[in-house]
């Protein structure tokens, strides 16, 4: 049996027949937090509880690549290349430069300490936009348990000046967060506060011509499981975790398939050669997988 379930045929074109949905390695806690360097050949993900940034490429396998890393949670690049990461224990955001040097972006907003930034992705300005929910101080698993000072609030830093502004203050725990190819669409995914019954859903916003936000409907909710990591097509279709795999949604909301995978999915992110293959973060494994459709630039 296909682990590829097509609900519209359109999901068909996206499939590569014969491709495999491979086990890349495994025996982690929960991994999340996956970005591809293809300059480099490997991927980098977070391991969440064991506080680690793993490496795997094709050739060497699995390497640790940032031990501690004050638990780190979700990675991706700037406009130049640069590792940006969301930091649950250090409750910050960080830049790693290419000499190794490590910046902190942001870890305060109006003088009080983030809760714990989740999750990353640079605009085409080279702007910062990232998810402060609670999960890594609402326990000691994913982080250090401490006191909330700030709302759950998705967050913009200026790629001039630096400064940090919240630019969606009613969610109760965003997460995953992704722009459409043409940036006028962010989707962000709401997984809700811990030990709640928030409800869980994807939003979208519009986009406008100075980066302000508007709209915020829900776009599509998630089932089984919920939308925690996200990523975008050439084509514009949203490619979401799941607690059953992968789900790919039209840009009108409807699903159109999924990549089934054995292991409840946090997070995805395009890469590979030419940006065609999928690769998995699923709670003890990542996994890989080619498609017949290409990522959404680097960024997405
Ligand atoms: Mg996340």
């Amino acid at each position: 049996m296909s682990f590829f379930e097509a609900e519209d045929p359109a999901f068909s074109t996206f499939v590569l027949g014969n491709a495999p949905l491979k086990k890349l390695a495994g025996g982690f806690d929960w991994v999340e937090g996956p970005v591809w360097f293809g300059d480099h050949d490997c991927l980098l993900f977070s391991d969440i509880p064991n506080n680690r940034i793993l490496r795997w490429s094709p050739t060497l396998g699995v390497s640790t690549f940032r031990e501690p890393s004050n638990f780190a949670n979700g990675n991706t690049r700037d406009r130049e290349g640069r590792l940006v990461t969301c930091e649950h224990g250090e409750r910050r955001v960080t830049r790693t430069g290419h000499d190794g040097s490590v910046t902190v972006i942001a870890d305060r907003y109006d003088g009080k300490r983030l809760n714990s930034p989740n999750d990353v992705v640079v605009a085409s300005d080279g702007a910062i936009w990232f998810s402060d929910p609670h999960y890594g101080i609402a326990s000691d698993y994913e982080g250090t348990r401490s006191e909330q000072e700030l709302p759950c609030n998705v967050y913009r830093v200026d790629p001039r000046s630096g400064e940090i502004r919240p630019v969606l203050t009613d969610f109760n725990c965003p997460n995953g967060l992704a722009f459409s190819p043409d940036e006028r669409r962010l989707y962000v995914a709401d997984t809700g506060r811990m030990f709640s019954d928030d409800p869980r859903h994807i939003r979208v916003f519009d986009v406008g011509d100075d980066w302000a936000l508007s709209g915020g409907e829900v776009f599509h909710v998630i089932s089984p499981g919920c939308a925690d990591g996200m990523r975008v097509d050439a084509a514009g279709n949203l490619w979401s975790s799941a607690g059953d795999g992968v789900h790919c949604i039209a840009p009108d909301g409807r699903r159109l398939g999924k990549i089934l995978v054995p292991e409840t999915v946090s997070n995805i992110c395009f890469g590979g050669r030419h940006n065609h293959r999928l690769f998995i973060t699923a709670t003890t494994s990542i996994y890989a997988v080619s498609l017949a459709i290409r990522g959404a630039g680097r960024r997405a």
